[in-house]
């Protein structure tokens, strides 16, 4: 029987994506016995996070917050980008995707969620204020929306072609070629730059 704070540590870990019960036990075990100083050093990362790293206040990007208290990603900070191409993504990991492809010249905006009637995510459950704003205060004349190929995804993009198109924003969907109900942040590289390259406007009629 492990000891209460190692058992309290499993627990924990084993909260983590893709880490179950055996792989939280072997870290706890490991952290404990290894003598680097990486238990230390990990504590500090983990107790300065709240801290240091919140969502960007513009897009909801992950944002090192600044001596001012200001979270502001560093896509949202690069002057080169262009601030009239807008992508659409439903979390963190699919906006860091889309990076890793290179094909993205413009900013994103994270929903956070999606469409979900069941789970009683509906229109007004969505931040479509916060993304009405950031479109009038950047300019934004056309918007990709990344979501995934899931009902989830392809309703909120209906959504958002329904909404945006009103307002003048040109709304197109990234190309099929990203796997069905796949995950973006699996898709390869060059998949997601192409599925980018390859987007179709919107018909939101
Ligand atoms: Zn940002």
């Amino acid at each position: 029987m492990l000891p209460d704070p190692l058992l309290h540590l499993v627990e924990l870990l084993a909260r983590l994506p893709g880490v179950g019960e055996k792989t939280a036990q072997r870290f706890a075990l490991h952290l404990v016995a290894e003598r680097s100083g990486t238990a230390r050093a990990l504590g500090e990362a983990l107790a300065q996070l709240g801290e240091r790293v919140k969502s960007c206040a513009r897009c909801g990007n992950i944002a090192e917050v600044d001596s001012a208290g200001q979270a502001v990603c560093g896509v949202c900070r690069d002057s080169r980008r262009d601030g009239s191409l807008l992508c659409v993504v439903a979390k963190v990991q699919d906006l860091l995707a889309i990076e890793r492809s290179g094909a993205m010249r413009g900013r994103y905006f994270v929903l956070g969620r999606l469409l979900s009637p069941l789970d009683g995510i509906g229109p007004d459950e969505l931040p479509l204020e916060r993304l009405f704003t950031r479109l009038k205060e950047d300019g934004v004349r056309e918007v990709i929306v990344a979501t995934p190929s899931t009902e989830g995804g392809v309703a909120t993009a209906l959504l958002l072609a329904r909404e945006l198109t009103t307002r003048g924003v040109s709304v197109s969907r990234i190309a099929s070629g990203v796997p069905h109900g796949g995950d973006l942040e699996f898709a390869d590289q060059i998949t997601l730059g192409r599925a980018i390259e390859g987007r179709r406007v919107l018909d939101s009629r």
